[in-house]
């Protein structure tokens, strides 16, 4: 139903939008995540043509979005949108807030329009207030408002643009709520939400966005449970991360691990984790060769208690623990005991060393 291709955006000198590549069947549910900034909203904003995009192709319906015949009140119709801050017209009824769309721009009777618009307040819990005005209701009844107002325009797809972010959290529920019925209704829809809990019962599939593509996609099992990319890891199990960058020989080793024992500590890392940190470091710098690109990252991870280690390099980075790499070193013995798991990837087209360690 919705194709892109190699879609980019940009602003200036930002690249927003890199590469974004993606088929979406009608009915699919999508959480769109990711932390801020990462393009979210501007992917939903291109694919209703409130934003032009830089490059690439939008098909909808096959219908080729950035053709130069293209019908764009059309296309906005059928891809409604919903965004945070509402947008209802204060100076008008809830009801005068529905049907105005269908009247000026669908054509329809003010009769047509009047009874349909109150089946969609009924479908959304407030049939009662169609008489009032936006100020009169809470922030929860005015975001049900405007879905039911971008339901009266009949749209094939509807765009969430964070639509409870704005809300006191008493009132996440109810729009939440909507959103579910019109999913069991089988409408397709993108949503983008922090609310994780919902985004995993509601989706069909989620998109992690990050870098300006859409860097991991699945299931909510698969994303949720077993996210397989480092960034997604990083969202999805709250990870509190620690870089360093090493691009000479002589590095500070000292100002280095009093950083990774500040870190530790700002964590509240037990004393002898962080001493097995300072240690395996230490031991995984000292077999280096290559020194003038070195990345080092400790990630932990919030919700399960364990740390990885990353140590980047523009070489091929030694494994102390790999086997092969003969020593008696009681310091090599000691970490040993302690990983889990050590493993050389290759990873964004950088060559990586790979630890985790225990957590208890
Ligand atoms: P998200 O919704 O994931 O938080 P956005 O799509 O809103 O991210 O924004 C992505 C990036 O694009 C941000 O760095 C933002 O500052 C920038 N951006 C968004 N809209 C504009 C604009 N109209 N002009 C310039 N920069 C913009
Ligand atoms: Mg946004």
């Amino acid at each position: 139903m919705i194709k892109t291709e190699q879609l980019c955006k940009r602003y200036g000198s930002l690249t927003v939008l890199k590469d974004v590549s993606t088929e979406i069947s009608k009915g699919e549910i999508i959480s769109i995540i990711g932390p801020s900034g990462t393009g979210k909203s501007t992917f939903l904003r291109c694919l209703n043509l409130l934003e032009k995009p830089s490059g690439g192709s939008i098909y909808i319906n096959n219908v080729d979005l950035l053709a130069k015949d293209t019908d764009v009140p059309k296309i906005r119709q059928k891809t409604g949108m919903v965004f945070q801050s509402f947008n209802l017209y204060a100076h008008l009824s809830v009801l005068e807030n529905l049907t105005l769309g269908p009247v000026k721009l669908l054509g329809k009777s003010k009769a047509e329009a009047n009874q349909k618009s109150l089946e969609l307040l009924k479908l959304v819990g407030l049939a009662e207030k169609a008489h009032s005005f936006p100020d009169e209701l809470s922030g929860g009844q005015k975001q049900r408002v405007a879905i039911a107002r971008c339901l009266a325009m009949e749209p094939e797809v509807i765009l969430f643009d964070e639509p409870t972010s704005a809300l006191d959290p008493t009132m996440v529920s109810e729009v939440l709520a909507v959103i579910r019925r019109l999913a069991k209704a089988g409408m397709t829809m993108l949503v983008v939400t922090h609310e994780m809990e919902f985004a995993r019962n509601i989706s069909t599939r989620v998109f992690y966005m990050d870098e300006g593509i859409i860097y991991e996609e699945g299931t909510p099992e698969q994303i949720f449970e077993n996210p397989q990319r480092e960034k997604t890891r990083a969202f999805i199990n709250r990870v509190r991360s620690f870089n360093y960058h090493i691009d000479n020989p002589n590095y500070d080793l000292y100002a280095m691990n009093a950083e990774i024992e500040a870190f530790c500590e700002k964590h509240l890392l037990p004393p002898r984790v962080c001493d097995h940190i300072l240690l395996l470091v230490e031991e995984t710098l000292l077999l280096q060769t290559d020194f003038s690109d070195i990345s080092l990252n400790l990630a932990y991870f919030e919700k399960t208690g364990h740390l990885e280690f990353r140590c980047e390099a523009a070489g091929e980075p030694v494994n102390p623990l790999a086997e092969g790499v003969q020593s008696d070193d009681i310091g090599l013995k000691l970490i040993q005991s302690r990983i889990e798991d050590s493993q050389y990837r290759y990873e964004n087209h950088k060559n990586m060393l790979f630890f985790k360690v225990k957590s208890e």
